[in-house]
């Protein structure tokens, strides 16, 4: 027998120690939430479904800002308090017990501003609407949640906004968008699981385009009324790139594929579940490529802790140079050889293998990352690589992996000794040698 106690504050993340929350599993989240562009409010409730991983006296949430009106634990009224980023929910919940908590909350969003190196993230307000990114740790800017990516749960959102404005999330729409009295309600349904930083309530004026892939996957493409001449190439490329990935890496992990091309001026693109989203740009083929092979790294596989990214990014930058390779554009060897040769010191000296929590998207965890897994092919054969690769996928689909579990995949594929190689690649403070090709 043990007394309950309080889930920690942090989901023991040793780079982010505040982020995600102990004591539970966050298995569903339902977001009702309205959101009205002119006046920048956001409101309604969070139901979540969790399930207890010890005995409970409290447990958190991560919601930054809002007036919270009222939490209720099974129904029951809860006592609540806030500190900084962290809902602390008062309960008496047993071990393994499954509970849903219901959040109502009301507020003007505010999005992350002192990100090292990705400017603003989380819920941006736009002129027409809403742009919404949140890696590593935005989604408590508009939803209460475990927000850490090992704790990974399927979504609903039910989104209200002015007639007029459509209401983008993740996954697929559930039936027509009904309007009454001026709004109009749009339903999606994320049933995969999914990181909290990767869903998403991007709202304003867009045109969309949906249908099916060559392949026969769905695709829902949209495009902010600026970015109208980039819609029907969104819709075809990413289309095409999904099929084609899907050749590479294994079936596809979700139910729909597309993107959304907003005017809101991020400078960046992130993989949101189903759909990624490009910040103010016409994306090219090579973007789509990388946004789209996270569907598979990174989204249907999620890193466990932040210090594994290039488990994300290493990929999907290599996917960019798969795909240059695909199109007859240049090899994977000759982005190889000019992505070894343009490297500054800055990226021999920062091993991608542990990103560093203030510099976490560097160019390192990108370019070097990808060098390593082009290394690694040289090293055991594309005859190995590839099937290695989609065993990756197949095995850890919709879960969480670490690095270590990549290099004991890769080893026991290839029947070879690896730790050299990802030592040198991955782990060390200096350039390594350049490899040669075994055939
Ligand atoms: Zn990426």
């Amino acid at each position: 027998m043990s007394a309950a106690t309080a889930g920690s504050t942090g989901i023991g993340d040793p780079y982010f120690p505040g982020d995600g929350n102990g004591g539970y599993d966050a298995t569903h989240y339902g977001l009702a939430l309205a959101y009205d562009p002119k006046s920048r409010q956001l409101g309604g409730t969070a139901t979540i479904d969790a399930k207890a991983t010890q005995d409970l006296s409290q447990f958190n949430l991560d919601l930054s800002g809002f007036t919270v009106r009222s939490v209720t634990v099974n129904g029951a009224p809860a006592e609540f308090s806030r500190k900084g980023s962290e809902l602390t929910v008062r309960t008496d919940l047993k071990d393994k017990a499954a509970f849903k908590v219901e959040v109502a909350y009301a507020g003007t969003p505010q999005p992350v501003r002192e990100s090292s190196n990705l400017g603003s993230y989380g819920f941006i307000p736009t002129p027409d609407g809403s742009f919404v990114t949140c890696e590593p740790n935005g989604a408590k800017t508009w939803f209460p949640s475990n927000d850490h990516p090992a704790d990974k749960a399927t979504f609903d959102f039910t989104l209200t906004v002015p007639e007029g404005v459509t209401a983008i999330a993740n996954g697929e729409l559930a039936g027509q968008p009904k309007t009454t009295n001026g709004k109009t309600t749009f339903i999606w349904r994320e049933k995969h699981p999914m990181t909290t930083y990767l869903a998403t309530m991007t709202t304003g004026k867009f045109q969309v385009r949906t249908g099916t892939s060559p392949g026969g996957i769905p695709v829902y493409a949209a495009a902010d009324p600026r970015f109208r001449t980039s819609l029907n190439s969104l819709y075809d490329q990413s289309g095409k790139i999904t099929d084609y990935w899907a050749t590479v890496f294994g079936p596809y992990p979700f139910g729909s594929t597309g993107g959304v091309v907003d005017d809101f001026a991020a400078g960046y693109a992130l993989e949101n579940q189903t759909k990624p989203i490009y910040g103010g740009f016409e994306p090219d083929e090579g973007i789509i490529a990388h946004e789209l092979a996270h569907q598979w790294f990174g989204n249907s596989l999620s890193i466990t802790r932040w210090k594994d990214l290039w488990l994300n990014e290493g990929f999907a930058t290599y996917a960019e140079w798969l795909w240059s390779e695909h199109r007859g554009q240049g090899t994977a060897q000759q982005q190889f050889n000019d992505a070894y040769a343009g490297a500054t010191d800055a990226i021999w000296k920062y091993p991608p293998g542990e990103t560093r929590p203030n510099d976490l998207f560097n160019a390192s965890v990108y370019t070097r990352g990808g060098m390593a897994l082009h290394a690694l092919r040289l090293e055991i054969g594309d005859g190995k690589f590839f099937p290695l690769i989609k065993k990756w996928a197949a095995d850890h689909r919709y879960g969480n992996v670490t690095t270590e579990q990549f290099i004991e995949l890769a080893e026991k594929t290839s029947g070879k000794q690896l730790d050299d190689l990802f030592d040198a690649w991955l782990f060390k403070q200096r350039k390594p040698a350049k490899p040669t090709s075994v055939s």
